[in-house]
């Protein structure tokens, strides 16, 4: 279904990797170009705003620079080429290489369902091998998951009013950046009375926001939010403020948890470990032992570390010994359920399925020689990934043919032998479902492509065609019916029948309208974890190698030498390296900073505005040195994607990043890197 008429009005939703996925209407010129998006208030969480990164869109997709034909890498450069050729490049280029030697590379670059997964048929076709989940939130979900099984938690939308919240624990989650519309939400918290405290490792500006709203900012020492849980969890048990009757009813090893944490956590040791003041902790505690219906809102950033899977399993275990499990938000599409299988069609795999490799360690790998091909789509592994001089390394290998499907000239584009152009939002048809809120909607195509871009289900499917997979000779099983020769809208759709029970008759209507849809909560049988009950010990943690119970170990840096905490922070310019094709947010992301404390800064000879030098065991970078009181001493802020061509090393904060993985689920470790700081000659400012 295309929305073809232009005085009719379009729905989509915001494409970012963003618990928000805000609800948007298309505004058209009379050719159909996208004019641009403009909030829509129907929907349920995000009323009718967008950010400042969704409300110029159209910048980016009339961004004279948006790639527009395919690319094909020649002796001299890259060269323009029709699909037919690049096509044909791929296929003769393909002849021979095994599908294990296939390596499939996808990320968030767009969140769309279909888009997003669709190519992952094509690589099931060729038998291709896949990564795992590391560079995004495995940690925080296998650490949330082996307390409290599915990821299943509270409506915010709805349980985030001072009608039905007595209190709001936001822990490690710079929502002013991350997760923009939970901040009106917190402010209505606290005009209504409700207490509300955040816990970061710096000032963060959604706790300057909060503490000028009245509620509380907490600072703990990076890395110590177990210790703060576990002390929390203590003292409730101490103070006769744990729930008895739901730890014996509702949970496993409440007895062996609490013999665990009871007198482990004296309050001077909390305070010791955390760096917060007693009466800090008191307060906390205080409010949490009160609180009749408190909502605690754990982030995903905050267990990017060597500890962070103990962190969420500690953060899970104090809800429950409050008896407030179902009271801890944790970000999912888990609720959803949906079926994604018409879309990726995994039964097209005849090869067997290899374990995921590592994509935190993909570096090494790639380094080391593996894989004989690469598809890359909504991903820059080049910069998005940790130890990225490795990873460029191997991306460059001669013996290892690498496609990317790119709306712009990406640092990963650039190290393709072939690049083909995408389309954008509104130039396909998706489905978003948010993995902060309950909202879905579906988003026909609304505008034309501006050249010759492809969306990832056309550009997929024309290469599933040219390598082969049509017809019976490729799927014998009948059954399995047309594979590539497809058209999006039909998947869409497809994507709906299959999901069909979980809307009513008047929801399905409005999500095949691309209307945004509220979905009834989800009804589980039990809690998904191997007992069925909340684990406050868990018998698989222990085989995989975990301790039994949740547990506070120091975080040993990944093995790093430097003597400061490198703090990655989201940026609140851009939102994924495409951003910074686009001047506007070019400009406003500015020059690369680093952000020192001032007394840090003086120990090194190092000045507000001058250069400085961060390196570490993976590589160096110089950028410009910004003094900052809030953040801690020894910490080293660095803000989201840098603008590489204004870095002299024509490198980001990837080249920093330790490859190493956390205690559990193989996540990364991108807040335990340590690194060193020098005085350095002023970057020169000038692209
Ligand atoms: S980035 Fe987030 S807040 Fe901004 S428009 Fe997109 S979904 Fe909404």
């Amino acid at each position: 279904m295309i929305q073809s008429n232009p005085s009719s009005p379009a729905f989509t939703a915001c494409p970012l990797d963003c618990p928000d996925t805000c609800g948007a209407i298309v505004e058209r010129d009379s050719a159909g170009r996208l004019v641009r998006l403009r909030g829509n208030k129907d929907h349920a969480w995000s009323s009718g705003s967008l950010c400042g990164k969704t409300a110029v869109y159209h910048e980016l997709v009339n961004a004279p620079n948006r790639l527009r034909v395919p690319l094909i890498r020649r002796r001299s450069g890259f060269e323009e080429a029709t699909w037919d050729e690049a096509i044909g490049h791929i296929v003769s280029r393909m002849d021979g290489i095994d599908g294990a030697d296939v390596l499939a590379l996808y990320y968030a670059g767009n969140m769309g369902l279909v888009q997003r997964k669709f190519p992952l048929r094509l690589m099931h076709a060729l038998g291709a091998s896949f990564h795992d989940n590391g560079v995004c939130d495995a940690t925080a979900e296998v650490g949330f998951q082996t307390v409290m099984g599915r990821s299943v938690g509270p409506d915010l939308d709805e349980e985030g009013d001072p009608a039905s919240c007595d209190l709001f624990v936001l822990w490690g989650s710079d929502a002013k950046r991350t997760t923009p519309h939970l901040m009106q939400r917190l402010k209505r918290l606290c005009d209504g009375g409700v207490k509300v405290h955040v816990i970061d490792i710096y000032r963060t500006e959604t706790i300057a926001k909060v503490e000028e709203w009245g509620g509380h900012g907490l600072i703990v020492h990076p890395g110590s939010d177990a210790a703060l849980a576990l002390g929390l969890a203590s003292r409730a048990f101490d103070q006769r403020a744990a729930n008895l009757e739901f730890l014996k009813e509702h949970c496993v090893g409440a007895a062996e948890f609490r013999a665990e944490v009871t007198g482990a956590w004296p309050m001077a040791r909390i305070a010791e470990c955390t760096g917060l003041k007693e009466e800090q902790v008191k307060a906390l505690s205080d409010a949490l032992h009160a609180a009749k219906q408190p909502l605690l809102k754990a982030g995903i950033g905050f267990a990017r570390r060597r500890n962070g899977g103990e962190a969420m399993r500690a953060i899970a275990s104090l809800a429950a010994t409050l008896g407030h499990s179902d009271r801890l938000f944790f970000q999912t599409g888990d609720h959803f359920g949906f079926d994604e299988s018409p879309i990726v069609r995994p039964d097209v795999r005849t090869a067997p399925l290899l374990p995921p490799v590592s994509q935190v360690g993909l570096g090494r790998v790639l380094d080391e020689g593996a894989y004989r091909a690469a598809f890359v789509w909504g991903h820059n592994p080049a910069a998005t990934l940790p130890d990225s001089v490795r990873i460029r390394r191997g991306l460059m290998r001669d013996d290892l043919f690498l496609v990317v499907h790119e709306l712009f000239m990406t640092e990963t584009a650039q190290l393709a032998d072939v690049v083909l152009p995408a389309t954008a939002l509104t130039e396909h048809s998706d489905v978003f479902r948010s993995y902060g809120h309950r909202t879905l909607q579906v988003s026909w195509r609304s505008t034309k492509a501006p050249a010759d871009q492809k969306s990832n289900v056309q550009c997929f499917s024309a290469l599933g065609r040219a390598l082969g997979f049509v017809g019976d000779a490729a799927f014998p099983d009948e059954r399995q019916g047309p594979i590539f020769e497809v058209d999006e809208d039909v998947i869409v759709g497809d994507f709906l029948a299959v999901n069909r029970k979980r809307f009513t008759g008047d929801e399905y209507h409005a999500a095949l309208k691309g209307e945004p849809v509220k979905l009834l909560p989800r009804v589980f049988a039990d809690r998904g974890t191997p007992s069925g009950r909340i684990e406050l010990v868990s018998e698989a943690a222990e085989r995989a190698g975990a301790p039994r119970v949740a547990t506070y170990l120091p975080d040993d840096g990944a093995g790093m030498r430097g003597t400061f905490q490198l703090i990655s922070a989201p940026s609140s310019a851009t939102h994924n390296s495409t951003y910074l094709h686009v001047p506007r947010h070019r400009e406003r992301l500015g020059i690369p900073l680093a952000h020192l404390h001032p007394a840090d800064a003086k120990v090194a000879g190092i000045e507000d505005g001058g250069g400085v030098r961060v390196s570490s065991e993976f590589g160096a970078i110089t950028l410009t040195a910004r003094l900052d009181e809030d953040l801690p001493r020894k910490t080293v802020r660095i803000d989201g994607f840098l603008n590489e061509s204004l870095v002299p090393e024509g490198i980001g904060v990837n080249a920093l990043t330790s490859p190493e993985v956390s205690d559990l689920g193989g996540g990364n470790v991108l807040y335990s890197n340590r690194v060193e700081i020098e005085a350095a000659a002023t970057p020169t400012p000038s692209e």
